[in-house]
């Protein structure tokens, strides 16, 4: 059974009428859930309260964000990232609804989740909104799982076109939660290379596979298998988040990939087998995924997958750098 966190109150944290990161993209997601499903449980969203979000943000931080969200103007908290009257409202119901996910997984109430949410986090810190991200959905999930769930060690999968710093810094010096992160490189926000391995007593703890533009499906399965696969099975995490930006799809305006819903539905393929070879459930989380045609075309390819659909076939196809990256992480791990 797959639970499904997607309602129009996460239309309500309201971003202008121009930027990217709009309330449409959930409402596109909404329709591929709108008939009945018996593989599919809809779950309702659940609010969190602002000790879970301290869990992984400064209470500074926290109010921050709460008076900046005020009714008839739109607050500036980065250049990129904006707030108004339900913003903070509406994030506190994003990581509640994640929470619920999370608990309901790793109870086994659902083999997996996906939570359709916004405002996005991963690039969120402990003390800053950036990216059009406020607090950071998946790192306080990971948190609370391990705070509160009885969970021993926590994989972030982040499929994102952009590097997940603010997830990569709160758990940089953790061998508690690994984080792995495909993303294009150069690019917003600047990190991920390859050296970022984690700190003094996590080296290897944060895997980093930074890309050069134009990725295909079968490439990014290339990597997913050579450098993801072994990973998954040394650590043999007991729950993986899967951050999930679609922003890396041909279509998307921001990234500068090429791979299509079905390279998403393959990746989530993989992760579910190895998932279910180590025992762990996974939970998605909307990150980014501007195109609103490939975004409800992703989440529906990567949402069947779930369900127990097929594998695409899609061929893995090496690229010039893979050999780098799976040389930089085979310090770590047996790749
Ligand atoms: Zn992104």
């Amino acid at each position: 059974m797959v639970g499904i966190v997607s309602d129009p109150l996460f239309m309500n944290h309201d971003t202008g009428g121009y930027h990217p990161e709009a309330p449409m993209r959930v409402h596109s997601i909404h329709t591929v859930f709108a008939g009945k499903d018996p593989g599919i449980r809809m779950v309702e969203p659940v609010r969190a309260d602002s000790d879970e979000i301290a869990l992984n943000h400064d209470r500074s931080h926290i109010e921050r964000v709460r008076r900046a969200s005020v009714p008839g103007r739109l607050v500036g908290l980065d250049p990129d990232t904006v707030s108004s009257e339900d913003s903070f409202e509406t994030a506190l119901y994003a990581v509640g609804s994640l929470i619920r996910l999370v608990q309901m997984a790793v109870a086994g109430e659902i083999e997996s989740g996906f939570a359709s949410l916004r405002p996005p986090g991963h690039h969120a810190t402990a003390s800053e909104a950036m990216g059009f991200c406020l607090f950071n959905n998946v790192a306080i999930a990971a948190k609370k799982a391990i705070a509160c769930l009885g969970v021993e060690k926590v994989m972030i999968i982040d499929f994102d076109v952009h590097h997940g710093n603010g997830t990569q810094d709160s758990f940089y010096d953790s061998r508690r939660v690994l984080y792995f992160s495909s993303h294009q490189y150069p690019f917003y926000p600047g990190t991920g290379r390859l050296q970022e391995a984690g700190g003094r007593k996590a080296q290897g703890y944060t895997v980093n596979c930074p890309l050069r533009s134009g990725k295909t499906d079968g490439e990014m399965l290339a990597l997913y298998r050579s450098v993801l696969v072994p990973i998954i099975h040394a650590f043999r995490p007991g729950l993986i988040l899967v951050s999930a930006g679609f922003d890396a799809h041909a279509m998307d305006p921001i990234g500068g990939m090429q791979l299509t819903s079905a390279g998403f539905a393959a990746l989530a393929a993989l992760i579910r087998d190895e998932a279910r070879d180590v025992q762990s459930p996974v939970v998605y989380a909307l990150e980014g995924g501007y195109n609103l045609d490939a975004l409800r075309d992703s989440v529906r390819a990567v949402t069947d997958v779930l369900k127990g659909g097929e594998a695409p076939g899609i061929q893995e196809k090496p690229f010039a750098e893979l050999d780098g990256i799976i040389a930089a992480h085979a310090r770590f791990w047996t790749l």
